[in-house]
């Protein structure tokens, strides 16, 4: 469907299953992007780990693979899938790119969070999210979906199975609410201010429950239904 996809800008399965499953923990970050220019440009894609390199994945692709496609005359929409959300330095270089660059948007979309113990960390997390610039939300299956159709060289039938990684999901998307409401404090001052991990398992075990059900492909039904957990815990 893409030209570039033919040059090889194909990410192996095992690689995306791996990386982006937010039930594990691996070193490296990977960032999958997809690039589009005006509103009906064909999109560019890509993909770059901070593995290789000392700077961060969202830094390589701000430095090199956006340089390499820029343009400064029409609207541009980026789409960036992190394996882990950005810490508080790439949160602020992000920001500061866009400043230069007022005809990006970016939707960031992240299959885990990094250290979200670190205020800095959340605190760079609003201040993405509050920019009218930046779209930030947790990887949902569709995502997988779209990732696996997008950024793999196709043949296999999707097979990205986060069916049993629904509660891992949930965990993130109740916890990515959290830190944007900026609602971690009051919930550890509620837990005896013990450390995240004791809210954390709380969480998991109501969304264990919800992963169960079957209405929980929608996500956006259980938005409704987290809501209630973060009462729970802030009322603890
Ligand atoms: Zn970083």
């Amino acid at each position: 469907m893409y030209k570039e996809k033919k040059r090889g800008w194909h990410i192996p399965k095992e690689v995306l299953k791996e990386q982006f499953d937010p039930s594990k923990f691996p070193r490296e970050t990977y960032l999958l992007c997809k690039i589009q220019w005006g509103d009906t440009g064909t999109p560019w894609i890509h993909w770059v780990k901070n593995y290789d390199d000392d700077r961060h994945a969202e830094i390589c692709f701000l430095e090199d693979v956006f340089l390499m496609k820029r343009s400064n005359n029409v609207n541009c929409n980026i789409t960036l899938y992190l394996s882990w959300s950005p810490c508080a330095d790439c949160s602020h270089s992000i920001l500061d790119f866009l400043k230069q660059h007022l005809n990006v948007t970016i939707g960031i979309y992240v299959a885990r969070l990094y250290r979200v113990n670190a205020e800095e960390n959340q605190k760079g997390l609003r201040r993405l999210d509050r920019s009218s610039q930046v779209n930030l939300r947790v990887m949902e299956m569709r995502d997988y979906k779209y990732c696996w159709r997008t950024f793999t060289r196709g043949g296999d039938a999707y097979d990205f199975w986060p069916r049993n990684n629904k509660a891992e999901i949930i965990v993130n998307l109740v916890t990515l609410h959290i830190i944007l409401e900026d609602l971690i404090g009051r919930i550890k001052q509620s837990h005896n201010n013990s450390s995240w991990e004791e809210p954390k398992r709380i969480i998991k075990s109501k969304a264990l429950l919800l992963a169960g059900w079957p209405k929980t492909k929608e996500y956006h039904y259980i938005i409704t239904i987290y809501r209630s957990i973060i009462q729970m815990l802030l009322e603890h």
